[in-house]
């Protein structure tokens, strides 16, 4: 499957993985929006949020206790950061691969609070 996400998860393109579990992986967005810009996927292929079912409980608390345990670890917990998930295409998800955004870093721009 031609998944941009799947390769990285797989290793089969090279990206820095600042995190890896049984069952997510964690790695820098390409084109960051604020200073800490960090990407955790499942190394399942599901295309989206939407896609999930009541099977995927577990998956879906797994990204979002890896993107509070990155915050800490990178330093952004105390100021605080924001967690994403666009969904399909009124969303704006880009990437048909599940992916949970931990924006961090600085006070975000009024653009940011309204993604
Ligand atoms: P979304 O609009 O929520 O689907 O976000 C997709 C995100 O994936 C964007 O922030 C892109 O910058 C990021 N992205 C796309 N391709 C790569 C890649 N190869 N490595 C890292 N980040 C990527
Ligand atoms: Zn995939």
């Amino acid at each position: 499957m031609d998944c941009i996400f799947c390769k990285i998860a797989n290793k089969e393109i090279p990206v820095e993985l600042l995190y890896e579990d049984d069952l997510v992986v964690a790695f820098k967005d390409a084109k960051p929006i604020v200073p800490t810009h960090i990407l955790i996927i499942p190394k399942e292929h599901l295309e989206s949020i939407a896609d999930m079912d009541d099977k995927y409980e577990m998956l879906a608390g797994r990204l979002i206790m890896v993107a509070k345990k990155m915050a800490e670890k990178l330093g952004i917990a105390k100021g605080g950061y924001k967690l994403l998930f666009r969904v399909r295409r009124d969303g704006g998800q880009e990437v048909a691969h599940i992916h949970l955004h931990l924006l961090g870093g600085g006070k975000m721009s009024e653009n940011i609070h309204i993604i």
